[in-house]
């Protein structure tokens, strides 16, 4: 069905004709595991997801659309809409307060997956770099030797420090907040994973500098990788700063916020 998105209108008109044969429910004339199967089909699930819908919306839809290229990529957009969030329902919130809970207890989850939509519509226009280090965060999934249960490799983030490659250091690692609260400039924050994470944020201004600060660390981190060895003191503040001034690049929100200190 999605694929007939891609396809001429005659093409979908055959393929709902074609489901509509395979769906047919008479089941009296099959065994009974053969009824079963067949009450559990794809085309079953799929025409009676059908039933639900006024089909001639999208067969008007599409033909009222004037571009030819334009006509399939809005009809398999609507298509896939569609068929996505009734075979396979989908919460952003709830995927998240799931994640999340690999940290805090149930309750937690709940108000801080709130929060994190919250943090999303707010920094959704910044750029993509910095949303996606922030999600990918929320989902442990920063490339660092703890996601791949490794125990080995250490802080990436300054040589002097002691700490493992995992988030869950990160997040208590001194050096990276020394450098944080500078980049920053929210000198009182608390060192800790809910601060990291965003979650203890108190305005838009506040918001916006930690997920800046989320993608810089990343950058940071991912780039001594690289280079398989941990920054010397005197360079973590420079090379989390040079993540700040990359976003202040890609983001006029983020340079309205850091202002005259990008200067
Ligand atoms: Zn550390």
């Amino acid at each position: 069905m999605v694929r007939a998105g891609t396809h001429s209108i005659a093409d979908i008109r055959m393929l709902k004709r074609k489901i509509e044969v395979q769906a047919c429910e008479d089941l009296s004339n099959l065994m009974h595991p053969m009824a079963l199967w067949k009450n559990n089909s794809a085309a079953l699930v799929v025409c009676r997801m059908m039933d639900d819908v006024d089909w001639d919306c999208f067969i008007d839809f599409y033909d009222k659309d004037q571009s030819e290229v334009g006509k399939r990529v809005k009809f398999q957009k609507r298509i896939c809409e569609f068929s996505l969030a009734t075979m396979y329902p989908f919460s952003l919130r709830c995927c998240l307060k799931g994640k999340l809970s690999r940290w805090f207890p149930e309750d937690q989850c709940e108000s801080f997956s709130f929060k994190a939509i919250d943090i999303l519509n707010t920094i959704k226009n910044t750029a993509p770099c910095i949303v996606f280090a922030v999600v990918s965060m929320w989902c442990n999934g920063w490339c660092t030797d703890g996601r791949f249960q490794g125990d080995t490799i250490k802080c990436l983030v300054c040589s002097e420090c002691d700490g493992r490659d995992k988030l869950e250091h990160y997040a208590d690692c001194m050096y990276a907040w020394d450098a944080g609260k500078k980049c920053t400039g929210i000198t009182d924050m608390s060192e800790d994973l809910v601060t990291l994470l965003g979650f203890n944020s108190k305005d838009f201004g506040e918001c916006v500098l930690l997920s800046v600060y989320a993608y810089a660390l990343k950058r940071h981190i991912d780039s001594r990788r690289a280079m398989a060895c941990a920054a010397p003191k005197s360079n973590v503040y420079r090379n989390v700063w040079s993540g700040f001034q990359v976003a202040a690049i890609y983001s006029r929100r983020v340079r309205t916020i850091l202002g005259q200190r990008l200067f």
